[in-house]
C-alpha cells in the first residue's frame, strides 16, 4: 500500500510503500518516553520502499540494552518522530504511521512489549469524551 505523510510543521515530508497487514504497536518504555504517549505505532520499511520528499531529519542515537546503536529521526524544526533505524548501516526503517496521512486505514496487528502496556489502555474510557477541545477555562 502507498502512503504519505508529514510531520507536525510540514518541513518533512515523505511518502512509503507498506504492508499494512504488519503494522505494530510497542508499549515499551522507551516509545512511551520519546512519542511522549501511551504507545508508538510502527511499521517496518525497507530502505528503497521510503523516500524523504521535503526537509533533512536530525538523529538521535539510542544505545539499546544489547549494546545495539539506533538511529531515531525526527524534524528538527518541530520534533516529529518519522523513523527509528540502525544508526550505522539502515536496510529499514521503522516508520511511525501516526505520521502518515492513511493512519485511520491502519490497523496494527501485533502489539509487543505488553509487560510495559499501560494499565488502563484495555478498557480504554473516560468520563467525558469531547469531539473536539476542550474551551480553556477563564
Ligand atoms: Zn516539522
Ligand atoms: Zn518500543
Amino acid at each position: 500500500m502507498k502512503i504519505d505523510g508529514r510531520c507536525l510543521c510540514g518541513l518533512i515530508t515523505y511518502e512509503a510503500e507498506i504492508d499494512q497487514s504488519k503494522i505494530s504497536l510497542c508499549h515499551c518504555t522507551d516509545c512511551q518516553i520519546n512519542s511522549g504517549s501511551a504507545f508508538r505505532i510502527a511499521t517496518l520499511v525497507g530502505k528503497d520502499d521510503f523516500r524523504l520528499l521535503t526537509g533533512k531529519l536530525k538523529s538521535y542515537i539510542k544505545i539499546a540494552q544489547s549494546g545495539a546503536r539506533r538511529a531515531l529521526s525526527f524534524c528538527p524544526e518541530c520534533g516529529t518522530h518519522i523513523h527509528g533505524s540502525d544508526a550505522e548501516n539502515a536496510q529499514t526503517y521503522s516508520l511511525r504511521m501516526s505520521t502518515a496521512r492513511q493512519i485511520r486505514e491502519l490497523t496494527p496487528s501485533i502489539q509487543i512489549w505488553r509487560r510495559s502496556a499501560l494499565g488502563w489502555l484495555s478498557g480504554l474510557d473516560t468520563r467525558v469524551k469531547l469531539d473536539e477541545q476542550q474551551p480553556m477555562p477563564r
